[in-house]
């Protein structure tokens, strides 16, 4: 939620302060001793933090990096630079991977984690790289930092030596959980902007934003701001439940919501109109704004097809593990008034076994639904579709988890001639079926947030017509013209106007956000 609200304003500053999450790698990989001392320096303040681990020549070939780390008795002597990296000039601390190992060491081992306290170098230097210019982020230090000869103390290792790789994927896995707040943060002020200029705006003797093509683009991206938001809270919650899952659910959770306000930036530049194209603060400037920046978070912390292929290498494992979850309450994963326990970073692991809370609690979540009575707004038509719905998604993951199955042995049994000069050589038609587990994975969040959340959400919430709609989509991500329902589109227009007015976040809770020129915040 903070990273949401941050965004909202200004990506610059969530980007910037986001780098900050990387001292939780201390948590994940350091010693007690370790741990503690971070955590003072942290509590002390003044700690800015960057993550090198991006080398010029590599790219997300991470395993290639040549970045050297040299034990030399109780120290070892770091050389080589990183980039593009996020605050690579202006930090205090540098969490980098050097390699450790030799020829004799097998790829996955050979690099370490370092977190360099950059005034505890003993000799040698840590100099920045000149900043990169880039198209959005122009406020971030978006820049590089080089190492030569750097002396450290061996205690600046976390983990142990040849653990690097795997400590920095556990570290993705959590940060791309929360890119999602990037993603909804600048996603609520693109939405926010154009609804209101629009509902400025007079055309052909009323709103523009009532021209009823406009009000369904509209209503459309407000419904994807729903269940984008669906999908992060359920990871968020589950992040603290089902740590160990991570290893498919943090890709899941950030291609899925990136592409959902991705698609909402093409339609509402188009909804905008010719503004879409103007800088000035005038000209709704703030749009053009968000649009580029917010377009980095398909980029980086391991781009969208970075995410996908990494869905696509454990599609086997999600395979085999289908159908033989235990049954659970899962009632801790979507009801959002239930405790959480405590967030344990280290238990996050590169490899989750194939299993996936969101999928595996559909059954139950289908069970829920038949024992669902009808109530006001919610009556046995809209539960009959809802119900026909459910089991579509049932029937869709079957078909989908079958699909990767086929493919995968028919590349097993007729690989490509000649073979692809690379070592990663993952089907694509498979990466097509992880970008439509996305979609599953986000409609089941819906449904799951809607069954456990009715009685105490409101009115909008409980009836259940945003989620007919969305569930009505076959690509939950993306939408036509002309495909919702005119009633359907009026209440989330309604409700995305309140929401708009009543300086609330576009949510499915109540959220209240300070009112523009307000000095301080009031609390709901
Ligand atoms: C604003 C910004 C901030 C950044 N901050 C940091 C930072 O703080 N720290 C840091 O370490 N890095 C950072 N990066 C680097 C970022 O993570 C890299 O861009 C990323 O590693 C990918 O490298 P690349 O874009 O050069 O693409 P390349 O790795 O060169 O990829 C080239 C092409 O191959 C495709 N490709 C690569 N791998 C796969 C795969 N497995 N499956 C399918 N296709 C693939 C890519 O999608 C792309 O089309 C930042 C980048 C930007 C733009």
């Amino acid at each position: 939620m903070l990273t949401r609200v941050i965004a909202r304003r200004d990506m610059n500053v969530a980007v910037s302060e986001s780098t900050q999450v990387w001292m939780m790698l201390a948590w994940i990989g350091g010693t007690a001793e370790q741990q503690a001392k971070h955590a003072a320096s942290v509590l002390h303040g003044g700690v800015v933090p960057c993550l090198a681990y991006s080398e010029p020549e590599h790219g997300a070939d991470l395993a290639a990096n040549r970045f050297v780390a040299v034990p030399d008795g109780g120290h070892y002597v770091l050389s080589g630079e990183k980039w593009p990296i996020n605050r690579g000039r202006t930090s205090t601390h540098v969490v980098v991977l050097g390699t450790t190992g030799d020829d004799t060491t097998p790829a996955k081992r050979l690099q370490s984690m370092f977190l360099v306290d950059r005034s505890q170098v003993l000799s040698g230097t840590v100099t920045g790289v000149p900043r990169v210019p880039t198209h959005g982020l122009r406020g971030c230090d978006i820049s590089g930092v080089a190492f030569d000869d750097a002396r450290v103390d061996a205690s600046a290792r976390l983990g142990a030596e040849g653990e690097g790789l795997e400590l920095a994927l556990r570290g993705l896995l959590i940060t791309r959980t929360f890119c999602t707040g990037l993603s909804l943060g600048t996603g609520d002020t693109m939405l926010r902007t154009v609804a209101g200029f629009l509902s400025d705006r007079i055309l052909y003797d009323g709103a523009a934003s009532e021209i009823p093509y406009v009000s369904e683009s509209l209503a459309n991206a407000y419904l994807s701001l729903l269940v984008a938001e669906c999908e992060s809270l359920v990871a968020m919650r589950g992040l603290h439940l089902y740590t160990e899952q991570f290893s498919i659910w943090g890709n899941l959770t950030k291609v899925q919501v990136a592409r959902m306000v991705d698609f909402n930036t093409k339609v509402l530049a188009r909804t905008l109109g010719a503004r879409y194209f103007m800088r000035a603060p005038e000209h709704v400037g703030t749009f053009q704004k968000m649009l580029r920046d917010g377009a980095v978070v398909s980029v980086f912390d391991g781009s969208e097809p970075v995410c996908l292929d990494s869905i696509a290498l454990q599609l086997p494992a999600l395979v085999k593990a289908h159908g033989h979850d235990r049954d659970e309450d899962w009632r801790a994963l979507y009801d959002l008034g239930a405790e959480l326990p405590a967030f344990e970073p280290h238990r996050v692991s590169v490899f989750g076994r194939g299993r996936d809370a969101t999928f595996a609690s559909l059954p139950a979540l289908i069970d829920r639904l038949a024992a669902l009575e009808a109530s006001a707004g919610c009556d046995e038509d809209r539960l009959a579709v809802l119900r026909a719905q459910a089991e579509h998604l049932r029937q869709e993951l079957d078909t989908l988890l079958a699909r990767a199955h086929d493919i995968r042995r028919s590349a097993v049994q007729n690989p490509a001639t000649p073979a692809p000069e690379t070592g990663k050589t993952t089907p694509p038609a498979l990466l097509r079926v992880a970008e439509e587990l996305s979609d599953l994975h986000a409609k089941i969040a819906a449904l799951g947030i809607w069954l456990f959340n009715r009685d105490q959400l409101d009115a909008f919430f409980a009836d259940g017509a945003w989620l007919e709609a969305a569930l009505t989509r076959h690509k939950v991500r993306e939408y036509g013209t002309g495909d919702l329902d005119p009633a359907t589109a009026r209440a989330l227009v309604d409700r995305m106007n309140a929401q708009r007015t009543g300086h609330e976040l576009f949510s499915l809770r109540t959220v209240r956000l300070a009112a523009p020129g307000a000095r301080e915040a009031t609390t709901a």
